[in-house]
């Protein structure tokens, strides 16, 4: 008898706390900034989480980001590899849309595997990325109105002249315009022979998809950083650059990493924060710059999750609360 009912209480009682402590975090959050911020200044709570396992669903990524204090998070469609993505749940998406609700949980961001390349040289490889990019947007409908992040792909010897024009040709084809997912290019490291290297890249795409509402850039920190962008130390020159070349109005999201490699390496190899060569105070200006403090930031550190939710901490530490923008 004792033995059976145990379970269920413990599970009521983990269940009703993780409310709790989540619904208690965010309600306080918000009222402290209420007050504290100056008449007539934009109240902008920091969104931020980090790459998780999808691997047990959408409601355990719910709810290991509140136990992380993350009030959104990234997750990878399938395997990160390519192959088949795991049958969606309905009842594991309905509980999380609810649990979301809850807990303040923002804007999403979903990754496509990496391995994906919509520039190959191989018409079967490029069919392949279609496809199953086809599949992720159809299956992002069931949580709808999130982000969808890719790598552009690798031209490898065909020019990138001609990388750009297989990725924008998959996009006109995939993209619909009934769908509420936004379409992310990431910026890239520039890594052999990458697209998305530098913003006129990224740009020159955005220009030939027809449905450009539906896109948008990630900034990668360490990617830029590795591409020979100094946002160490000219990050307001780097932010006016991407203005002037793609628009910051197309800027939707941050993955926040440190870099092991120094400016324009080219290596594309995250480190924690403030273990790389970009550094802590670096990606703290990052997150509070008035032109993206706004901006969900995700975190692709080398970490696990109590490694996260320090560097979590660290940044809501140090987030100024009532910049305007
Ligand atoms: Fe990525
Ligand atoms: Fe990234
Ligand atoms: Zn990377």
């Amino acid at each position: 008898m004792f033995y059976k009912s145990l379970p269920i209480k413990t599970f009521t009682f983990s269940f009703g706390y993780d409310i709790f402590i989540g619904n208690a975090r965010f309600i306080c959050r918000f009222l402290i900034k209420l007050f504290r911020a100056d008449k007539g200044k934009e109240i902008i709570m920091l969104t931020i989480g980090c790459h998780l396992s999808s691997s047990k669903g959408y409601l355990a990524m719910g709810k290991e980001a509140v136990k992380i204090d993350a009030n959104t998070f990234q997750f990878f469609t399938r395997n990160p590899r390519g192959g088949n993505a795991k049958e969606l749940n309905p009842s594991d998406v309905e509980a999380f849309l609810a649990y979301a609700r809850e807990h303040g949980i923002q804007r999403i961001l979903a990754h496509a595997p990496y391995t994906l390349n919509a520039c190959s040289a191989d018409e079967h490889l490029r069919d392949f990325a279609r496809r199953t990019m086809e599949d992720d947007l159809n299956r992002l409908e069931y949580t709808p109105g999130n982000c969808y992040n890719f790598h552009p792909g690798s031209h490898v010897k065909q020019g990138v002249e001609a990388g750009i024009t297989y990725i924008a040709d998959m996009l006109n084809q995939i993209l619909k315009p009934e769908q509420s997912t936004t379409v992310l290019l990431e910026t890239m490291a520039g890594k052999g022979s990458e697209v998305g290297r530098c913003f006129e890249e990224l740009r020159e795409i955005l220009d030939r998809v027809t449905l450009s509402s539906h896109m948008g850039v990630c900034l990668d920190t360490c990617h830029v950083w590795d591409g020979g962008y100094d946002i160490a130390n000219h990050l307001d020159e780097v932010i006016h650059e991407f203005d002037q070349v793609i628009g910051l109005k197309h800027l939707k999201a941050i993955h926040l990493n440190d870099s092991l490699n120094p400016l324009g390496a080219h290596k594309d190899r995250h480190a924690r924060i403030g273990e790389g060569c970009i550094g802590k105070e670096a990606l703290i200006r990052v997150v509070n710059h008035p032109a993206l403090r706004h901006l969900p930031f995700y975190l692709e550190t080398p970490n696990e999750l109590d490694g996260y939710a320090a560097e979590i901490a660290l940044m809501r530490e140090h987030f100024l609360e009532s910049n305007t923008i």
